[in-house]
Order: structure tokens, then C-alpha cells, then sequence
């Protein structure tokens, strides 16, 4: 594959400084239906809690914005907002713009911030989207799934394959000029030919950004009670690795560059709120289940509704509690210094950029050589990572062979992962 253009490689100039601004998560949990695969936080037949819901939100972001003040005082800089779901689409754009008032006042959010909103194709029937754009949101990030309407159903999802197009274009004719489009390959039974008239179908639409993921079997979903009962068998391995690496073949000489495992960009389109995840740099998450990383700890909001809508109402910050993000946590935990290291070397291997040595050594003071070394000689010696300049930067990252095995790459610098 040829080197991503600067507009994705190149690593924030301010990656340092970007450890004291944040991403925001914003979970929206209502769906108009559970998709059989699903295991996400979300609820169907529950947007009567709305009013409610959103009113939690909105308290949560004060709270979170408040307790992650700068130490003079300021608000926190904000570079991305991500609404995901669940269906955030299904909000009237009037709860989004709300959502959003709420957002500026508790952060400095950043003027270019990238302000992203995961759709279903079929809730954008009713043209929301011109109000949608004019509340803030500038991306959009549709659930598409598949081109193939059987498919779809057995997925149990709620839209057609024309309703993919029509959304697409009217978002254009809104002015969206962001449109990510997510695609499952490995479906059980799907042939190779359904998944090359997908890829391109999906790339006859054009959008800006594609994000492609093998099914995965999640247990407490219909599917794993399919498979566990025999009558659904899942794709082998081998069917979704020929899939996967069809997509990069499919995709490479086009618009888009892989800059990580599962996504692909037009130039200057790369999602910057998941970068966020990638680079393990601070986000910050409001809405039921949603889970924080901040301050050198990890916060999981309680996720039923009406257990997170209670715990944000009862909220009353403390001393005790005074820097800690958010009201209805239920659960905390300290990231130790090891485990920071060895997830930003595993989250950046996912990126083509891969993980930039000399921030590594600025960020946690040590050399990245001196913490990983005897792990890096051996994955070097396999072929499975290299070190490389980019843009005057030195830079460990996957080979083509070590993207074949990223997961048995990635667990090797978790700290309790033995040295081989
Ligand atoms: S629309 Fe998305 S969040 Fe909702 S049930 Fe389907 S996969 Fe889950």
C-alpha cells in the first residue's frame, strides 16, 4: 500500500499538548428496533424516556464540563463531539441542537470541531437533515450494513438497500460533505460475490469514508442463541479473512487510503473523534453505559436508563468527588502507567501511521525501545512490525503480514502478556 497522504499520516503537532483537550461521546440509546447481532447499549420501544433522557444529558454535560476544568479555571478544549448509539437519529434536531448548547457552554469547543452523528438510512426519510446540519452536526455516519436486501433482513435491520442510496444523496443535498458508510462483511452464508457488489456499490456512492467490520458472534443477542442452538453457522476464518483482504485489494488505487485496520479515507477525512481512541488520548462520555477515559482513569456510566436518569438527578458533587467526570459512574478504575504504555502501542499499531517513538518517549518519559524491547526484536524478526520515517518522524507499525494477525500482535504489549 502506498503512504496516506500528510492529511492522515502527519501525527497532531500538538500531540502533546492534545493529552489536555478532549473528545466527547455522547450516547443516544433508542432504536426503533434490536438488530439480532446486536450487544450495544441500546432499547427499542423506549422513546417515551426521551424528554427525560435528553434532560439527563444535558445536566451530565454541565457536570462532566465542570469537573474537568482546567486547573486556572477555563473550560476544557474540546476538539470533537461524537453522538453514537443506538440511533442518534432518531432525536428531533431540536434535542441535538439542545444537546449541543450544552456542550458549548460546559467545553471550548473548537470552531472546526468535527461534530459527528451515526444514522440508520431509514430515520432520514423524513428530512431532518437540513435542521440537523444547521444544529452543528457536520458528519454523518450511517449504519448501510449491507447493498444485499436479504441480507438486511436477516440482520433484522429496519432499512432497504435503496433506502443507503436516497439517504446518502439527500444528506449531500443538505450539505453534508463528511459521510462515513459502515459495512459487516462475514455475515453467515454471504458469498463473495454479495460482498464485491456491496464494496461496489458502496464505492459507486462516494462517500467520504467507509468502515468495514467482520461480524462478530456477541453473546445475549438472538445471533448467539442462533449459533448456539446450530441453526445459524457462522463464516470461518478463512471466509472473512477472503473478505477482508478483497476489501484492500478492492480499495486500493481509489480515493480512499486504509489509515486503520477496519477504516478508509479520502484524503483529509479520517474520523478525527476515533483517531482520539487510536492515539489513547483523553475522552470524555455522557449518556447510559458510556464509558470515559480521563486523568489516568477509566469511568462506566450505569446503563439502564432509568438507573442513569436517577444517578445524574441525585447528583451532587462532593469534595470527595470534586475532578472526578460525571454523576451516575458506577464504575472506576486507575489505569497504572504500564497499561496506558502497552494500550497506546497496541491502539496506534491499529493505524497506518502506526505509533509515533518520539512523543511515546515524550508522553511517559522512558524510550519505547527500553519498556517493549524484547517483544519488538522478536515481532521484527517475524515480520510482523517494522520501524519506518515518516514525515521526518520514526515510527513502529504493522506490516501488510502483521495485519493479518494484528490481535496476536496487539495482546503482546498488554503488561501481563508473557515475552516470547
Ligand atoms: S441500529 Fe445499531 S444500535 Fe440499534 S440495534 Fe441496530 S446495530 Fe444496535
Amino acid at each position: 500500500m502506498s503512504s496516506p497522504p500528510t492529511a492522515i499520516t502527519q501525527p497532531p503537532a500538538n500531540g502533546l499538548t492534545d493529552l489536555e483537550t478532549i473528545a466527547l461521546y455522547i450516547h443516544i440509546p433508542f432504536c426503533h428496533k434490536k438488530c439480532h447481532y446486536c450487544d450495544f447499549n441500546s432499547f427499542a420501544g423506549m422513546m417515551g424516556w426521551r424528554r427525560r433522557y435528553v434532560r439527563a444529558l444535558t445536566r451530565e454535560i454541565a457536570l462532566v464540563g465542570e469537573a474537568a476544568r482546567l486547573a486556572n479555571g477555563m473550560r476544557r478544549r474540546c476538539r470533537t463531539i461524537f453522538f453514537g448509539g443506538g440511533t442518534p437519529s432518531l432525536l428531533p434536531p431540536a434535542d441535538i441542537a439542545a444537546i449541543l448548547a450544552a456542550t458549548h457552554a460546559a467545553f471550548a469547543v473548537d470552531v472546526a470541531a468535527e461534530v459527528t452523528l451515526e444514522a440508520n438510512p431509514a430515520t432520514l426519510e423524513r428530512g431532518p437533515l437540513p435542521d440537523m446540519r444547521a444544529a452543528g452536526i457536520n458528519r454523518l455516519s450511517m449504519g448501510a450494513q449491507s447493498f444485499d436486501a436479504d441480507l438486511l433482513r436477516w440482520m433484522g435491520r429496519i432499512h432497504s438497500p435503496e433506502e443507503i442510496i436516497s439517504a446518502t444523496e439527500a444528506a449531500r443535498a443538505a450539505g453534508f460533505d463528511n459521510i462515513n458508510l459502515d459495512f459487516i462483511f462475514a455475515l453467515p452464508d454471504q458469498t463473495m460475490d454479495q460482498w464485491q457488489s456491496t464494496l461496489d456499490r458502496a464505492v459507486a456512492l462516494a462517500p467520504d469514508h467507509l468502515s468495514l467490520y467482520s461480524l462478530i458472534v456477541e453473546p445475549e443477542t438472538p445471533l448467539f442463541d442462533w449459533v448456539e442452538a446450530g441453526t445459524v453457522i457462522p463464516a470461518s476464518e478463512d471466509c472473512s479473512a477472503d473478505m477482508y483482504e478483497y476489501a484492500q485489494a478492492r480499495l486500493a488505487g481509489t480515493a480512499y487510503e486504509q489509515y486503520e485496520i477496519s477504516n478508509w479515507a479520502r484524503p483529509g477525512k479520517a474520523c478525527q473523534h476515533n483517531l482520539t481512541y487510536w492515539r489513547n488520548l483523553p475522552y470524555l462520555a455522557v449518556g447510559a453505559g458510556a464509558h470515559a477515559s480521563f486523568g489516568g482513569r477509566r469511568f462506566s456510566n450505569a446503563k439502564p436508563l432509568a438507573e442513569y436518569i436517577d444517578g445524574v438527578s441525585a447528583y451532587q458533587p462532593t469534595a470527595a468527588t470534586l475532578g472526578l467526570v460525571g454523576g451516575p459512574v458506577v464504575e472506576s478504575e486507575t489505569i497504572s502507567h504500564a497499561l496506558e504504555m502497552g494500550q497506546t502501542a497496541m491502539l496506534a499499531l491499529r493505524l497506518h501511521e502506526g505509533l509515533d517513538l518520539t512523543l511515546f518517549a515524550c508522553r511517559f518519559g522512558v524510550e519505547f525501545a527500553d519498556v517493549f524491547g524484547a517483544k519488538i526484536t522478536d515481532l521484527r524478526t517475524w515480520g510482523l512490525i517494522e520501524e519506518v520515517i515518516v514525515d521526518g518522524t520514526r515510527r513502529i507499525r504493522l506490516t501488510e503480514r502483521g495485519r493479518l494477525v494484528g490481535n496476536e500482535v496487539f495482546e503482546r504489549f498488554l503488561p501481563d502478556s508473557a515475552d516470547h
